[in-house]
């Protein structure tokens, strides 16, 4: 088949102009993805989770952008605090935003086997599907940990089997503006003090975050012609809480409209066949050019400033 009889049948309009722009938020890691620092106490663990994850759903709902928030049900229990991260779970429910299962332990399905990835799936859901259930929605979506899909062909068939008969749909992310390595750098700077750096780091973050979101979309636009609604991969750490308000306006900014991840979703290019096979975390947008066969350069994308990835180590 050739490609444009493809997109016609996947319902492209081809080369269709002028769209708007649509985004879905994401948030990982939760209850607190990692980040650098010194080592918290499980007191301090809780102070912190409930004050990041309160700053970001405070913006979130200045900006009325839902969003879905991705569960390491480890974290959850870890140290004796399952009820407060719960409660802080059901923040993020009652606020109208939805949870996701992100594994038990963050599993890293190109290091394990796929029966062991589904363990993990199903463990992940013991407090996630009680509290969606509480809330009235059905638990619908996995995020990969890493968005490591699977290296193997066989692997990557498994998982998909599995998530098809637990009704799970992948949660996809097109864009990622590494905010996992600015948070890491973030923390260190917050353990010594240096609030000076840690200005300078929002605005660096900033600025790189805007240049991946025009890049991924003119990525979208190589492939496919048009604007495909992007899904923003975020994790819940201090640097976004610290800087919500900031990000959202970047997306206003440009004209994107806050929809669910479902939403998001429901754009023809997600029904696209998925079976491209690699080890590697891709963002969808180079997943869908391979599948498409379509060439696009990497190499493009804006890089991490140096001396954000340099200041990650405690010296
Ligand atoms: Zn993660």
């Amino acid at each position: 088949m050739s490609l444009l009889m493809l997109l016609a049948m996947l319902g492209f309009p081809i080369g269709a102009t002028g769209q708007t722009h649509t985004v879905a938020l994401t948030f990982d890691d939760l209850p607190l993805a990692d980040a650098g620092g010194a080592d918290m106490s499980p007191a301090e663990r809780v102070a912190t989770a409930q004050a990041v994850n309160r700053a970001i759903l405070a913006g979130l709902r200045r900006h009325h952008a839902p969003a879905i928030a991705f569960v390491n049900e480890k974290k959850v229990i870890a140290e004796g605090a399952q009820k407060e991260n719960r409660e802080i779970l059901r923040e993020w429910l009652v606020a109208g935003n939805e949870l996701g299962n992100h594994t038990f332990s963050h599993a890293d399905l190109s290091k394990i086997s796929a029966d062991e990835f589904e363990k993990e799936i199903v463990d992940g859901e013991a407090s996630i599907k009680p509290l969606m259930a509480e809330a009235g929605k059905p638990l619908r979506y996995l995020r990969f940990p890493f968005n490591h899909t699977g290296e193997t062909a066989e692997k990557h068939l498994a998982v998909s089997d599995f998530l098809k008969r637990h009704q799970y749909e992948v949660a996809t992310c097109t864009i990622d503006n590494s905010d996992w390595v600015f948070a890491r750098a973030y923390g260190v700077m917050l353990t010594k003090g240096d609030s000076d750096s840690m200005r300078r780091l929002r605005a660096a973050y900033l600025v790189y975050t805007e240049k991946e979101i025009d890049y991924y979309s003119q990525l979208h636009q190589q492939i496919f012609g048009r604007e495909v609604p992007q899904v923003m991969l975020l994790h819940a750490n201090r640097l976004n809480a610290d800087t919500i308000d900031e990000l959202l306006k970047i997306f206003e900014r440009l004209k994107y409209k806050f929809v669910t991840l479902s939403q998001a979703q429901s754009d023809p290019a997600y029904r696209m066949p998925d079976t491209f096979v690699t080890a590697e975390g891709w963002m969808w947008g180079y997943r869908w050019a391979r599948e498409l066969n379509i060439k696009v350069d990497g190499r493009q994308e804006p890089q991490v400033p140096a001396w954000i990835t340099q200041a990650q180590d405690l010296p």
